[in-house]
């Protein structure tokens, strides 16, 4: 049995994989007129260009310009002019530009959509998420900021004559590399904060998906952004990212451990701040009290959302032995009934993968596992009656650390179920990896399932839910540990990491050191018991 899908009328040929389909009418948006007006802002002086394609069907929306060195050196340059002025604009009149964008976001909410889907191929009901995620960026900073970036004047060393303010300065012009999974929230949620506190952006899109970020960025200076404070450069992340990184002030990178690693060593030799949100192999505990009919759909999702490509999903689930067979059973009935397709309504529970090529790892995975002695219990197969890059959600057992999908990260609709017999054991199996980025924990029992949450080795831990509750929760930091990142968005330090603190000293009276002629022995002896009234007075 696998997954049910519609399969649309066929015309044409897919190469070498039978009669390729149609694909789902285009959405009016998608005129060609918009497209190009979209790229128009990336430079591309050398005129290469990058065929930027619509994933269900593998044909060219628009030619993309990518950027030479000096493209590249300009947007910086351009930038920088703008970030001057931004600067210094009064922090309420830069919040009422992403008042107004925050409406604006709303209100073209699906003609963004339109352009994520056509980008990655991903459902209609991510697609919609995903246009959510700036907006709660947007609203949760619009509170927060007023307070983070106001100066907090403290007391000196010596109380009443003097004092120190720390004050955050905007840091410059931030670099941002996003990936593909979710251009739109990678592209503007994290510049958002960056802005607000003064700065301008370059941001480095995926090729694949520049389209909705270029999109989001439109409406930012529609609702009021100066123009050239967010700029935009494309490119191969080899070509592009060195270039990019040698000259901003901070680098915000979200993408796979390998590269995250690049990144930060050109940052650490440039000596400047990073952020690398990077991958994760994201296991469930399943614990034996769990409420199943929530638990299957909320697993459903957390494996199966976003075909499988969100850095948080779950790709290792463990059941407790004394119910393995009847969860199993349940899980895999409901992933079997998963509709399939490509369509740009709201009827697919999943859309592709986003690439040929991405599809082709997610398959090849499976039959390394396969052929090491893992079990296919559904799925396993790509679908190119559906579309070139559709695979089948797919649940494998036995699959253990020597396989590519038992030790790192495989990023599509494939998850391993494993069973365990006590909770130390699931705890240790949960923990058996180099990644950091999330987890999840089911129980009705809700304080033993938080006390099992908070023994994982992971920046996010769910309870009763697979990722959206932590990632959500703009007000608390979410970031990978181990080699799932350095640093994390969100929360206060998701606006104050693009700041630099200047601690602005004043003092009154100078009764710091022994005045002239002063014996030193008087003078150490008045500082001495100084320190300890200020101790006891609790004077700071
Ligand atoms: P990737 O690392 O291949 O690419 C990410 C971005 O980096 C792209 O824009 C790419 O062009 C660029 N890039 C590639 N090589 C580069 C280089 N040498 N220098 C500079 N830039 C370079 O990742 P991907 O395949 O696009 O994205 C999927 C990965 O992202 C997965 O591992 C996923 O887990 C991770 N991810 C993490 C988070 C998170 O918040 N932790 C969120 C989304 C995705």
């Amino acid at each position: 049995m696998t997954a049910t899908a519609d399969r649309p009328t066929t015309t044409g040929t897919a190469s070498g994989a039978g009669p390729a389909p149609a694909g789902p009418p285009r959405p009016a948006s998608l005129t060609d007129t918009f497209l190009r007006g979209l790229v128009e802002r990336v430079p591309g002086s050398g005129g290469a260009t990058w065929s930027l394609t619509e994933v269900y069907t593998g044909e060219t929306l628009v030619e993309l310009p990518q950027s030479t060195p000096a493209d590249i050196e300009r947007a910086f340059a351009a930038a920088r002019s703008a970030q001057q002025e931004w600067a210094a604009w009064p922090l309420r009149k830069r919040l009422k530009v992403f008042k107004k964008a925050h409406a604006l976001l709303v209100e073209h909410a699906h003609t963004t959509a339109d352009l994520i889907q056509a980008e990655s191929g991903k459902n209609r009901r991510m697609a919609i998420e995903e246009t959510c995620d700036p907006v709660m960026v947007i609203s949760h900073y619009l509170k927060r900021a007023p307070r983070l970036l106001a100066p907090v004047k403290r007391g000196g060393p010596v109380p009443l004559v003097s004092t120190s303010t720390e004050i955050r300065q905007p840091k410059g012009v931030v670099g941002i590399i996003a990936p593909w999974n979710f251009p739109f929230a990678t592209g503007l949620s994290d510049a958002i904060p960056a802005l607000m506190a003064g700065n301008a952006v370059v941001l480095k899109p995926d090729n694949k998906t520049a389209l909705s970020p270029l999109y989001g960025i439109s409406l930012l200076e529609k609702a009021g952004l100066p123009k050239g404070l967010f700029q935009v450069v494309c490119g191969e992340g080899p070509d592009v990212g060195p270039p990019l990184i040698d000259r901003a002030n901070y680098v915000m990178f979200t993408g796979s451990t390998a590269t995250g690693r690049v990144i930060g060593e050109r940052a650490g030799r440039n000596l400047i701040g990073c952020c690398l949100e990077l991958g994760g192999k994201n296991p469930m505990i399943v614990l034996d009290d769990v409420d199943v009919d929530e638990w299957v759909n909320g697993a459903l999702f957390g494996v199966f959302g976003n075909t499988g490509q969100i850095c948080m999903h779950i790709e290792r689930i463990y059941l407790p032995e004394s119910r393995y067979d009847e969860l199993k059973a349940r899980f895999v009935a409901a992933a079997e009934g998963l509709r399939l397709a490509a369509a740009y309504d709201f009827g697919p529970d999943l859309g592709s993968l986003v690439s040929v090529d991405h599809m082709q790892r997610v398959h090849g995975h499976v039959q390394d596992a396969l052929a090491k002695g893992a079990r296919l219990v559904t799925g396993g197969n790509p679908r190119p009656d559906i579309g070139p890059a559709f695979f089948e959600p797919t649940i494998l057992e036995g699959v253990t650390k020597d396989m590519a999908a038992g030790c790192t990260e495989t990023f599509g609709p494939v998850v391993a179920l494993h069973r365990y017999r006590t909770v130390d054991e699931a705890v240790a199996l949960a923990n058996d990896t180099d990644y950091g980025l999330n987890a999840s924990v089911w129980g009705a029992d809700l304080d033993r399932a938080t006390k099992v949450a908070a023994r994982i080795q992971a920046g996010n831990v769910n309870v009763n839910d697979s990722l959206a509750t932590a990632y959500a929760s703009k007000g608390t930091p979410s970031g990978g540990v181990k080699q799932s990142g350095v640093g994390a968005r969100h929360g206060d330090q998701g606006l104050l990491k693009y700041t630099d603190v200047q601690n602005l000293a004043v003092l009154k009276k100078q009764v710091m050191g022994a005045r002239p002629g002063q014996d030193y022995d008087e003078y150490v002896k008045g500082m001495l018991t100084g320190l300890k009234m200020m101790r006891r007075t609790r004077i700071r």
